[in-house]
C-alpha cells in the first residue's frame, strides 16, 4: 500500500493535454524517482513472477519502458508493440481507436510463437482501445494472452468493461 501511494503521488495531472478540456496523466514523472519507478515494476513483478510468463509485450511509448524491466525481471523475452512504420521486419498489425485519434499498432511477425504466455503491459488504460488491439494481435500470432497490467486506471471511462479476451490489472486509480 506505501508503494502504490507512492506510485500514485509521482503520477502528475497536466491540464488541456494534447487538447483542451483533457486531464493528462503524465506517468514520465513516476521516472524522475527511481524509488517509485523501483516500486512499479516491483509490484508487477511480485503479481506475475509465479504466472509462467514467456513474453511482455509493450505498448509504445510508455508501456515500452516499464515492460522492459519487468521483462528481465521476470526472466521474459520483451516484445514492442510499435506505432505504423518503426519496425524493419515483417509485420501483422491491428486497428483501433483511441480517446484521440484512430491509431494502429504493429508488431514483428515472428516475435512471439505459437503457444507463449504473453503478459501485456501499458501505462495507462483509458477507453481499453489500445489494450484490445494488442490482445488480438497476440491472438492473431497464437499467443496466449495471460493478463493485461497498467500502471493506472481512470475508472470513470470504463475501459476496464470493453476488454475482451483477458483480465486487467492496474496498480492505481485516478477519478
Ligand atoms: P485507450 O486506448 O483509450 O485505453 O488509451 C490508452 C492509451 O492512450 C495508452 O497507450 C496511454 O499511454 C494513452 N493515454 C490516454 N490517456 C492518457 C493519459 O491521460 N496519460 C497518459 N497516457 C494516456
Amino acid at each position: 500500500e506505501e508503494k502504490k501511494s507512492l506510485i500514485l503521488s509521482s503520477i502528475r495531472g497536466v491540464p488541456d493535454f494534447p487538447k483542451q478540456g483533457i486531464l493528462f496523466w503524465d506517468v514520465t514523472n513516476i521516472l524522475l524517482n527511481p524509488v517509485a519507478f523501483q516500486c512499479t515494476i516491483d509490484l508487477f513483478t511480485k503479481q506475475y513472477r509465479d504466472q509462467k510468463i514467456d513474453v511482455v509485450a509493450g505498448f509504445e511509448a510508455r508501456g515500452l519502458i516499464f515492460g522492459a524491466p519487468l521483462a528481465l525481471a521476470l526472466g521474459a523475452a520483451f516484445v514492442p508493440l510499435r506505432k505504423p512504420g518503426k519496425l524493419p521486419g515483417a509485420k501483422v498489425f491491428e486497428e483501433y481507436i483511441t480517446e484521440y485519434s484512430t491509431d494502429r499498432i504493429e508488431m514483428h511477425a515472428d516475435a512471439i510463437k505459437a503457444g507463449q504466455r504473453v503478459l501485456l503491459v501499458d501505462d495507462l488504460i483509458a477507453t481499453g482501445g489500445t489494450l484490445n488491439a494488442g490482445i488480438n494481435l497476440v491472438k492473431k500470432v497464437g499467443g496466449v494472452v495471460v493478463e493485461a497490467a497498467c500502471v493506472i486506471e481512470l475508472p470513470f471511462l470504463k475501459g476496464r468493461d470493453k476488454i475482451v479476451g483477458t483480465d486487467l490489472f492496474v496498480l492505481v486509480e485516478k477519478e
